[in-house]
């Protein structure tokens, strides 16, 4: 029997996953089996050695092999006519388009549009392709759609992206707070292991969301807030804890800035807490609750997820919450502090490598020394002057026609994105477009020129990093399906046909290699950074190939395999100062959408009716590698809006019919495209809210997913979009 370690590809959590085969052999290579065979060839189980779930796995990840094969895998290169070319045909096309693009339009008509699905050593070539040999900033990922908020907001308090926690905090704290965050379905496995803490620890969960989830259903206390309402709560609450003498001066004075920009306008909120109780929609007993909890106790953990970070005020919510763990001390320590839950198995290592259009690798900006640095690292000529465009511009500049050819690799964006038909338009309408695949029939890959067939998980090899930077390799075990590559592979091909030089990377170690090198040698440059891993710049193959799970900052290689860190323990931040910065919000005053119960009339009810999109506890992004999983399907079998009984009767609508949702916004109104879903009455919904997950789409569906009726405004600091506040209306199908 061989068994070897990889790690799931599901969700951020990054849990380790412990691979057999029914096979004398010991390395994953001689294995080597067709995709068909896996389900015989293999068992699966939780690696109990790994620090992210000890042997748990959810229902997802217990499945995974049977998500292998799909019902349709694409095995080689195709063009839109159906045509199939080898992968010299295809890279030689590719080359050529963008060669003449850029030179009829310049470097910005090109872009790259990533996933947090990509390896790091996918993220790391296309990132040095784009920002480097494109000399566009053009390449942006999706992982702005799920934690670009959280992101922007670590970077204005902290001077960087860094989560200061880790999951063993869940286990010390006396007060977790879960905010926006259903994780009993969307990070089960630390759910699991916060019910745990309950149990051994006493810990005390608070859960803040407008609806009754089946988190919220676990908690000692459940604030059922107001869409929106998040920052006002926090705010009020660094007031509460200044009025009742909780704050923690000595660590303010010395770590800290702008403490005095953010005390004000919270002991405004906090002067009046029956008014900021209604304002949040929370009972003021239930508030007053919350706050002399967090008050009183020296471990409170706050965890973030989409709830804060998708809405458009969701990077300055982000900052209220850091403020009051600043202002108590508590970032970087045992059991307390900030935490942002990650969406996606590899969004924390995409933002290493600079996958994000507002960013460059190692965590560096566009300044002129960064840029001199990477170029010198690099070998090019010059890298990309300043930010480029985010997700939701970069689609708005495909149908503009700015954007004129664009790679896409490992997402749906004609189903992920607000205003998902637009986006789908503009990628019909776009000169060129190259998709990377698993599946020949996402309706993303359908509006293809170039269709290129992506190693999958179970094929590729690299590594992942998770939300509390615990770097896993992630290991292949199949044989590759037809032709299919890795994406650095397929990146570096293009570049070279282009003329490039630096991208004969002879396998991913080599990648990974360049990757940590070039940290070295930024941390050596801006020895303020946290992002390090020094200390994995020099491994061998047969190292990087037997790496054990490691958290990053990794300053040497005796660290290699560390677990359970913490970054900011001794008070000192990236920012220029070495202060941690206390961030006013600018949107303070943008008021909670309050649901008046004393409105009549239908419309008048109707037009308050929010929609909030979410996932559901089965099912994975755009169901591309969950939906033909016939156990995971079952408990969600078609698309359903869920909405309370109230409401229902308001609408003149009944149970279980079928209904039209359509956004009030401008652009989705001129679509002829619109999404339909069963209702299905649910009182856990709040009376002017509806949830409907975000998983549907055309390839599963006969209409539009969510996404269509989701208007396409973002946040203006991080430029995260808002997917769960949007007023919508409802007819009969
Ligand atoms: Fe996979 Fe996330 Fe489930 Fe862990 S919690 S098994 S990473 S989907």
């Amino acid at each position: 029997m061989a068994v070897f370690q990889s790690s799931c590809a599901y969700c951020g959590v990054g849990c380790g996953l412990t691979i057999n085969h029914g096979s004398s052999s010991n390395t994953s290579q001689d294995m080597s089996p067709q995709l068909d065979e896996v389900q015989n060839s293999f068992t699966l189980a939780g690696d109990e050695s790994h620090p992210a779930n000890f042997g748990r796995l959810c229902a997802k990840g217990e499945r995974l092999l049977e998500s292998l094969p799909q019902p349709t895998t694409l095995r080689y290169p195709r063009l839109s006519s159906g045509k199939v070319v080898d992968w010299d045909d295809a890279t030689q096309l590719i080359a050529e388009k963008f060669i003449e693009t850029r030179e009829k339009y310049g470097p910005n008509s090109v872009a790259l549009y990533l996933s947090g699905q990509l390896l790091t050593e996918d993220y790391y070539v296309a990132n040095k392709f784009a920002k480097g040999y494109l000399q566009t900033a053009n390449v942006d990922t999706n992982s702005r759609l799920c934690m670009s908020s959280a992101v922007s907001a670590m970077q204005r308090s902290f001077g960087e992206d860094v989560v200061p926690g880790c999951y063993e905090d869940l286990e010390q704290a006396e007060v977790i707070v879960l905010i926006g965050a259903n994780t009993a379905w969307t990070h089960p496995v630390l759910f699991q292991r916060i019910l745990a803490a309950k149990k051994t620890n006493n810990c005390q969960l608070v859960v803040i969301d407008p609806i009754n989830t089946a988190t919220a259903k676990q908690a000692d206390l459940h604030l059922a807030i107001n869409p929106g309402a998040d920052l006002s709560l926090f705010s009020g609450l660094l007031g509460y804890l200044a009025d009742n003498d909780k704050l923690n001066p000595s660590y303010i004075e010395a770590h800290t800035e702008g403490f005095d920009k953010v005390i004000k306008p919270a002991q405004k909120l906090s002067a009046n807490l029956p008014l900021l109780a209604k304002r949040t929609g929370i009972k003021l007993a239930l508030l007053e609750q919350f706050f002399e909890l967090f008050a009183s106790k020296s471990k409170v953990l706050t965890a973030s997820c989409q709830g804060v970070n998708q809405s458009i005020i969701g990077t300055d919510c982000t900052n209220a919450i850091i403020n009051c763990h600043l202002a108590l001390g508590q970032i970087g320590q045992v059991g307390s502090g900030f935490f942002s839950l990650t969406g996606q198995p590899n969004a924390m290592g995409g933002r290493e490598v600079g996958g994000l259009a507002t960013q460059l690798a190692s965590h560096m900006g566009f300044s002129p020394q960064e840029r001199q640095l990477l170029t010198a690292f690099w070998g090019c000529d010059d890298v990309a002057k300043d930010k480029g465009l985010t997700a939701v511009e970069m689609f708005d500049a495909v149908a503009d026609g700015t954007i004129k050819a664009i790679w896409i690799m490992a997402t749906n964006p004609a189903v992920s994105l607000p205003n998902s038909d637009k986006v789908a338009k503009a990628l019909a309408d776009c000169p060129f477009v190259v998709v990377s695949e698993v599946i020949p029939d996402t309706d993303t890959a359908k509006l293809a020129d170039v269709l290129l067939p992506a190693q999958g998980w179970s094929e590729k090899c690299g590594t992942v990093t998770n939300s509390e930077r615990t770097i896993t390799r992630q290991r292949g075990f199949t044989a590759p399906k037809g032709q299919s590559k890795p994406d650095w592979w397929a990146i570096s091909q293009v570049a070279t046909k282009m003329g490039f030089s630096g991208f004969d990377f002879e396998d991913n170690a080599a990648v990974f290699k360049e990757h940590a090198q070039l940290s070295a040698k930024v941390c050596q440059t801006f020895p303020q950074k946290k992002f390090n891993l020094a200390g994995l710049a020099n491994l061998s193959k047969a190292q990087y190939d037997a790496l054990l799970p490691t958290q990053w900052p990794v300053t040497d290689a005796k660290q290699i395999g560390q677990q359970h860190t913490r970054v900011f323990t001794d008070g000192e931040f990236a920012t220029p100062s070495a202060k941690a910065q206390f961030v006013a919000a600018e949107s303070i005053d943008v008021e909670p959408i309050v649901y008046d119960s004393n409105a009549t009339g239908l419309m008048a009810q109707a037009s308050v009716l929010l929609l909030n999109s979410g996932r559901s506890r089965d099912q994975w992004h755009t169901m591309t590698r969950t939906g033909h999983i016939a156990s995971l399907r079952a408990s969600v079998p078609e698309p359903l809006l869920v909405i309370n009984p109230t409401q229902l009767t308001i609408l003149g609508l009944y149970d279980s019919q079928l209904v039209k949702i359509k956004s009030a916004s401008s652009a989705a109104e001129s679509s002829n495209a619109f999404t339909a879903a069963r209702v299905k009455i649910d009182a856990d919904v709040p009376v002017n809210l509806a949830f409907m997950s975000m998983h549907w789409s055309k390839q599963f569906s006969l209409t539009s997913g969510v996404n269509q009726a989701i208007s396409a405004e973002v946040d203006p600091v991080s430029k995260q979009p808002g997917f769960k506040c949007q007023p919508v209306a409802l007819s009969p199908l």
